[in-house]
């Protein structure tokens, strides 16, 4: 497998990725990311094939080539899924799965895989893609990533019998049919979800998603997201009822003063969009979000809730204060125009006049940030504002998604929704723990909570907290 189905801009994506982590120019990191991986596994143990597929899927979208069995003049790791010999002599990378927990490194034990659920194998595949950057690039990557690394089932919170269990969705709405709305619907075909599925937004496929959005190719450039995610993924899904609705979730026709929200996925590509969606008055969220490919976040919540809310895991903060003063900078317009996210008719004729080289016509409705990764050089992607518009890579993505699907799984399938957290952060370079889903109390001065008009509102349509102080 090759990365021609890579567009230019997808290969530039990974690369500003990497220029950032790494901190060097966009051309070393892209001539650094044409390496080749081959995979070597039995085919007759089904659990290697499964990682090995899903890891070839990931990998294909990030680096040059992805082989089965035999190595290319570029390949630079060969890696062993169970029971197998290494069929050359460069650098390995094993992987073993037993049936509590997958060993990423160099594991003695070459066992034949144990039989698991088979969105784990999806999840052992994204750390071992993570594994294998980590692998090449060694400690020039930026994160503390020990080798080798074991991956607890058991730190998922998740009983084994949920796994095969129907869960009934409702009515629910998916939010963001990007990086991680695609890597939800990857993984959760998967599990047996049931319902409908509203599948909402209003972007099209641009040949610079297809380095992290998984489902998409270059065929589905120009089309709408969320019809183009529906159809690819309907055939996996006998159960739930995919509807794709090309529009921005504030603007759905069924949008009503009632409880018309009662259960959102939170799949958006910024903090403030995710504000924006608290506003919308969800009755419950389930919601993960990427910091490039530092960390994934997965947080929940139902309402009513005296824990955190969308706007407190998110509250503005330096960070994107910076960024949006720069870019009004930069593209000539001001700071609201930039926080209302798309480019409007009027602030795409104040770019096309302050920057060289761009049409009005072809800005509107483009994201800010989309436009700032395009136009900006690499030396303001890595500076603080820049980096966290740098996209992540493929697995990170996946992974934000195959935890999203499995949080689904664990609070929709069990009816266990009063679990004690509502917020888990989860390193793509580490093994998930336990122990760090915590519950986070709301944030003082949080836009939404510490509104009284918006909490009595929000009261009135998903009742009042009880007097007990149970969250
Ligand atoms: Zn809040």
């Amino acid at each position: 497998m090759s990365t021609d189905s890579l567009t230019a801009e997808a290969r530039r994506e990974n690369a500003a990725m990497l220029a950032a982590a790494l901190g060097t120019d966009l051309e070393s990191a892209s001539e650094a990311l044409q390496f080749g991986v081959m995979i070597t596994f039995d085919p007759a143990d089904a659990t290697a094939a499964a990682v090995a597929d899903d890891l070839a899927a990931l990998l294909v979208r990030t680096i040059a080539t992805v082989t089965f069995g035999h190595a290319e003049p570029n390949t630079a790791l060969e890696v062993l899924i169970g029971r197998v010999d290494a069929k050359t002599s460069l650098p390995s990378l094993l992987v073993h799965v037993g049936s509590d927990a997958a060993v990423i490194g160099n594991d003695p034990e070459q066992q034949r895989c144990a039989d698991i659920p088979r969105i784990l194998c999806l999840l052992i595949a994204c750390y071992t893609a993570a594994a294998t950057m980590r692998a090449v690039f060694g400690a020039r990557l930026p994160f503390e990533a020990v080798l080798p690394q074991r991956i607890s089932f058991d730190q998922l919170g998740i009983d084994p019998e949920a796994f095969d269990a129907s869960v009934a969705l409702g009515q629910a709405y998916l939010a963001g049919a990007g990086a991680i709305g695609n890597g939800f619907l990857w993984a959760a075909r998967h599990l047996n979800f049931t319902g409908i599925l509203h599948i909402v937004d209003d972007d099209d496929v641009s040949p610079g998603n297809l380095n992290r959005q998984i489902w998409f190719g270059k065929d589905d450039i120009g089309l709408s997201k969320a019809e183009c995610l529906a159809r690819l993924a309907q055939g996996e899904f006998p159960g739930l009822k995919l509807t794709p609705r090309s529009y921005r979730l504030q603007d759905l026709p069924e949008k009503s003063d009632g409880p018309w929200l009662p259960r959102l996925l939170v799949a958006v590509d910024s903090r403030r969009a995710r504000r924006k969606i608290q506003m919308e008055f969800p009755g419950e969220v389930f919601d993960a979000s990427t910091t490039d490919i530092r960390e994934v976040v997965v947080h929940h919540h139902r309402q009513p809730t005296r824990g955190a809310c969308l706007s407190c895991i998110y509250e503005a903060d330096q960070e994107e204060f910076t960024r949006e003063h720069h870019i009004a900078e930069h593209f000539g317009v001001s700071v609201d125009d930039v926080k209302s996210e798309r480019i409007s008719p009027s602030a795409a004729h104040q770019i096309a006049a302050k920057v060289h080289g761009v049409e009005a016509s072809a800005l509107i409705g483009i994201a800010y940030d989309t436009l700032f990764k395009q136009l900006c050089g690499e030396g303001t992607l890595r500076t603080l504002e820049g980096r966290r518009v740098v996209a992540p890579f493929a697995f990170v993505s996946v992974l934000a998604g195959t935890l999203l699907a499995l949080e689904v799984l664990r609070r929709a399938g069990s009816g266990r929704n009063s679990l004690d957290f509502n917020y888990w952060r989860v390193s793509p370079w580490h093994p998930p723990l336990g122990r760090r889903r915590i519950l986070r109390p709301p944030q003082t001065g949080c836009e939404f909570c510490s509104n009284p008009v918006l909490s009595s509102v929000n009261a009135a349509l998903w009742g009042a907290l009880p007097a007990a102080t149970s969250a």
